[in-house]
């Protein structure tokens, strides 16, 4: 309590996958200040600046307030009465897989968790998957394939605790800048620290770099296979190591000398200066204490989950993760992108990181839930999931604080898509989402400060992200829409849920079933440690990293410190990774590159960032970066409105040259859509090919025309 009456709570940020504690300061019906968490293990203190602003972004202007259904408003009995009647039709008509969820990361863990129950539990349904789809999918199957768990092994303390920090496919300083802001203090601190930035474009986390590699997209996997060579080249391998904790090094050995990997036939490849590169993989080769940090540049990919292979078969083969200051470390873009999938609320997974195939998993999972139709098979990943709307197979698809319309590949086919879908519901908070354009059913979602429950971050940190505020109008929490819904469908007894600390609880409680770290099949994610919180101690949760079991009552800073993975042998895997260039090609009529990416100051779709002035001062307008040739060549000159045309759209924004751009190489924001500016929509010009393995969509790589207007 302040001297005026106004109180401090503490909660959690809602934008980026750091996860920053945040100490707001509340005052009746309204928050008037933030400031960053000094106790949060995050962040410690710091707020990047849409943290800062988070307390502009709010009121009840703008937001859904009332549920609606074919367009008129109606109360909530009508829209869960409609919405229970129109899904029962379609699935007595077309059967359990003719219904579908679309979930996302902005979700907490226990909408997360309820969600997936119901859907996959009591709808019968394999089709649930998330935003998520197109952040770290790819990541995760690496790690799947890697360590048998989707399991990050390091912390943000192994940052500070490195000698060598590669920054790969991550513009950090832009994306996660409180990391960056840590890193850069702990660099000023140790100046024997050397940060590497592999990017094809010159970000401004290359302000901290002592060396920069502006490889040619897509080349990553190429320059860690090359890596690999390198170090047994010069007998930098932690045999011991791959002796004792790992299998598969001698086969991914021999499939990478299969190519030329002399210094200067990869740095040919990946269209960068040999000493360079060979300095990097000297660097590389000899410390022990190194992250190699991996975001989007790596994830969007037709060859995603290869190229995180590629980067931890050379962590593996050097023997560095396990131990303070090491590891390959994929960085969530979601704030919760790493709960939802705790849950299960990936098309492939079950729940509580069992997968369908995971033996046991089905009945364990169903006989816990009580759930009479759980699937047995996988359902479909997000562009998959809409290619089967598109077809007739899914009939009705529930998206709950996601946009697709904006984020998925093909944009602007996504809203035609959903157009014609007989039926949408859509769960949002905003009304400026474009999505609510083809919604049928709309239902009122509660936003940041009213939700109450918990999140992870990129750390497998648990926070709360607590409820200060009422919801504004009949805004409801989706946890409980779907509760209420579940007693209209006659799974009532399932779903009694009164309060988020009941579901954290059933879900940290099926996390520890059957799962004893003594058997070979054990789990990384085990929270059932936390089992049995009551409302208090739920609500006073402090930040904790998982698992938290028996072993580690306190949480773990990082994981598989002795050696044991949870794999069928117990060691991690090295696997042979064939270096393969983007799925998209270029043309004659779409010969430049596209790369697409955020800015700095804003948050996905803009439908909350944009509500705060200051943060437009960063980036007021959709733009397009390019190389200074490729503006002399097309005639354009700085400031000059431009379009790109792709395969499936046009995008429209000012020029910005940029000698940091590659020739032949363009740069567009995501974030700016129909709501916002007309005809800036990025997605739109990418082509949906995604990744074989993990399903994430090639983002990073399009392919466009450009032409001044
Ligand atoms: Fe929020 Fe991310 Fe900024 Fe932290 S770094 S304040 S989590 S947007």
């Amino acid at each position: 309590q302040t001297d005026r009456g106004a109180c401090h709570a503490q909660t959690t940020c809602p934008y980026c996958g750091v996860g920053c504690g945040v100490r707001a300061t509340v005052s009746g019906e309204s928050i008037s200040a933030v400031e960053g968490d000094p106790v949060h293990p995050a962040n410690q203190g710091r707020l990047c600046v849409k943290g800062s602003a988070l307390h502009e972004t709010l009121g009840h202007a703008g937001r859904v307030l009332a549920p609606r259904v074919d367009g008129q408003t109606v109360d909530w009995d009508t829209a869960l009465d409609v919405l229970a009647r129109r899904l029962h039709a379609t699935q007595a008509a077309h059967g359990p897989g003719s219904v579908a969820a679309y979930l996302s990361g902005q979700l907490l863990t226990e909408d997360y968790y309820v969600a997936n129950k119901l859907f996959k539990g009591f709808l019968g349904t394999p089709h649930v998957d998330t935003n998520s789809r197109l952040c770290m999918a790819s990541a995760v199957a690496a790690y799947k394939r890697a360590f048998g768990a989707d399991a990050v092994p390091c912390c943000y303390e192994d940052l500070e605790r490195a000698e060598l920090v590669v920054l790969v496919g991550s513009n950090l300083a832009w994306n996660h800048p409180v990391l960056y802001q840590r890193l850069k203090a702990a660099k000023t601190r140790n100046p024997l620290m050397r940060v590497v930035v592999i990017d094809p474009r010159v970000t401004d986390s290359c302000d901290i770099a002592d060396l920069y590699l502006g490889i040619a997209p897509g080349s990553d996997a190429r320059l860690f296979n090359g890596l690999l060579a390198f170090m047994a080249r010069t007998n930098r391998l932690d045999r011991l190591y791959l002796e004792r904790h790992a299998e598969g090094f001698e086969e991914t050995l021999a499939a990478v000398l299969e190519d030329d990997t002399t210094i200067e036939a990869i740095a040919a490849d990946c269209d960068i200066d040999a000493e360079r590169l060979e300095t990097f993989y000297y660097w590389f080769a000899t410390q022990l204490h190194v992250v190699t940090l991996y975001s989007q540049g790596i994830n969007q990919s037709s060859s995603g989950t290869d190229k995180c292979q590629a980067i931890i078969n050379c962590h593996l083969a050097g023997g560095k993760l396990g131990l303070p200051g090491a590891g390959p470390f994929s960085i969530t873009g979601q704030p919760n992108a790493m709960g939802g999938r705790e849950v299960g609320g990936l098309a492939n997974q079950l729940a509580a990181h069992m997968d369908y195939h995971t033996p046991g998993a089905i009945e364990r999972v169903s006989t816990f839930w009580g759930a009479p139709s759980l699937p047995t098979e996988p359902g479909h990943k997000a562009v998959e999931l809409f290619e089967a709307i598109e077809r007739g197979e899914v009939r009705a698809v529930w998206i709950m604080a996601t946009n697709p319309v904006v984020s998925l590949p093909d944009a602007d086919r996504i809203k035609r898509i959903l157009a014609d879908c007989p039926l949408v519901i859509v769960s949002e908070c905003m009304e400026n989402a474009e999505l609510l354009e083809v919604a049928d059913i709309v239902l009122p979602a509660t936003g940041w400060s009213e939700k109450d429950g918990t999140v992870t971050n990129s750390e497998r940190c648990i926070s709360r992200q607590r409820g200060l505020l009422p919801p504004p109008g009949q805004a409801r929490h989706d946890w409980q829409i779907m509760t209420d819904l579940a007693g209209r469908l006659g799974f009532g007894s399932a779903f009694s849920y009164t309060h988020p600390a009941e579901i954290f609880d059933e879900h940290a409680r099926l996390s520890g079933l059957d799962n004893d770290p003594a058997r070979p099949d054990w789990r990384a994610f085990d929270i059932s440690g936390l089992c049995g919180l009551d409302r208090a101690a739920y609500d006073a949760l402090a930040p904790i990293q998982w698992p938290v079991n028996a072993d580690h009552p306190q949480g773990a800073a990082r994981l598989f410190e002795d050696g044991r993975f949870p794999t069928a042998s117990g060691r991690a895997r090295l696997l042979p990774v064939r270096p393969r260039l983007p799925a998209q090609t270029l043309s004659e009529t779409h010969p430049l590159r596209l790369n697409t990416g955020r800015v700095r100051d804003q948050w996905h779709t803009m439908t909350r960032t944009a509500r705060a002035a200051r943060l437009m001062n960063h980036r007021d307008e959709p733009f397009i970066e390019l190389n200074p040739f490729d503006a002399d060549a097309a005639g354009i000159e700085e400031g000059r409105l431009i379009e790109l045309a792709g395969e499936g759209g046009h995008y429209r924004g000012r020029a910005r040259i940029k000698r940091g751009q590659r020739r032949g190489e363009v740069f567009v924001p995501m974030h700016w859509n129909g709501a916002f500016s007309g005809r800036a929509k990025a997605n739109a010009l990418i082509t949906p090919l995604v990744d074989p393995i993990s399903g994430q969509p090639e983002s990073k790589h399009g392919a466009v025309g450009i032409q001044p207007l």
